[in-house]
């Protein structure tokens, strides 16, 4: 869909998910000029719906955008689909330019492009991802409750993803994979009736579009109804390296982020980023809650900038009438 753009906004927001919309539908009530450019990609695309949250319990992810781009539009604030490629520094402020090369500019700027899960490449895992492969108690937890779950290790979190999904059904198993845990850890598996299966996996096995198993690598299949993996989660950021901003590894060995103050400033004077750009662990309630936060800081700088530049005016002009 093509819409006509204006030359330059107060600010451009880049990703239409929780944390992108939430910071427009904030800009938009403070009668900011604001335009919202969407791949239309939010991560928890494939699953049926969201959960953990407030009032909106279930409600299937692209009704959530969907009702979130009429509020911001209800306000004024614009929304295109489209990706952005590159932005620049020009002046006082940015030049964001698109995949189709429209390009606009921008005084501000609010990144809240979300995050890449790096899957392991394991057969099965990336078809079923989102539906019944799960990362996250949390979202899909109480969906497999009681349920067959297997833990497939490919790193240190494997152990805390069990411990949690143990919370929710008796039948756990881990299976050793990549990462087999510690004595320490395998202790704490086997203490809470946590089974761990040695050898890698060949296959998540599918039939009747559900998993009926997991097959090891010595062809062994154990019965299985929902996986849990542990996928890297790496920032969307590489848009930013034209601002002189690269994703960082973070601390905890999960992925990569594009570090920000708890306002979600940047290093970078007019840079913003809110939700899982920034915050690997946020989930939508709080991606939504981060880009309300980053919108009003926004608008409070850019409510300091424009002051200053009065009150320049204001002496200019009592200096010229004396
Ligand atoms: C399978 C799965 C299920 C989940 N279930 C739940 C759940 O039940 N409850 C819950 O609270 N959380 C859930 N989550 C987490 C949830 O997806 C995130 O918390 C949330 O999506 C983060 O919002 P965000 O706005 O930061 O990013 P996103 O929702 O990912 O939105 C980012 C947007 O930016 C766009 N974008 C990216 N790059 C560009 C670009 N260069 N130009 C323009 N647009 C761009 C993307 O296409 C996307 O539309 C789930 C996650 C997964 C993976």
């Amino acid at each position: 869909m093509t819409e006509e753009l204006r030359d330059g906004y107060d600010v451009v927001v880049i990703g239409g998910g929780a944390a992108g919309l939430n910071g427009a539908l904030m800009l938009a009530r403070s009668r900011r000029s604001v335009l919202v450019v969407d791949a239309g990609a939010p991560r928890n695309a494939p699953a049926d719906g969201v959960h953990g949250l407030l009032a909106r319990e279930g409600m299937p992810p692209a009704e959530l955008v969907a009702r979130g781009r009429a509020e911001v539009r209800g306000y004024g604030g614009q929304i295109v689909s489209g990706e952005v490629r590159t932005v620049a520094r020009t002046g006082d402020g940015f030049t964001v330019t698109l995949a189709d090369g429209r390009a606009v500019t921008a005084l501000r700027l609010l990144v809240a492009t979300g995050l890449a899960d790096e899957l392991p490449e394991i057969p099965g895992v990336r078809e079923r991802w989102g539906r019944d492969v799960l990362h996250c108690p949390y979202c899909h937890g109480w969906e497999v409750r009681d349920k067959a779950i297997g833990i497939i290790a490919t790193g240190p979190n494997a152990v805390h993803q069990a411990l949690l999904f143990r919370q929710l059904s008796a039948d756990v198993t881990v299976f050793a994979h990549t990462a087999p845990p510690g004595p320490e850890q395998a202790e704490q598996l086997a203490a809470r009736g946590i089974a761990l299966v040695p050898g890698t996996v060949a296959e998540v096995v599918v039939a009747d579009d559900r998993i009926t198993g997991v097959r090891l690598s010595d062809g062994t299949v154990l019965a299985r109804e929902a996986i849990v993996v542990g996928p890297r989660m790496v920032a969307r950021g590489g848009l930013l390296a034209g601002v002189g901003l690269v994703p960082r590894e973070h601390p905890s060995g999960m992925g990569e982020t594009v570090p920000a103050d708890p306002f979600g400033r940047t290093e970078v004077p007019g840079v913003w980023v809110a939700g899982n750009v920034t915050d690997l662990a946020a989930q939508v309630g709080a991606a939504a809650a981060a880009g309300a936060m980053a919108g009003a800081q926004i608008n409070a700088d850019l409510v300091t900038a424009e002051t200053e530049a009065a009150v320049e005016l204001h002496r200019a002009g009592a200096a010229a009438a004396r």
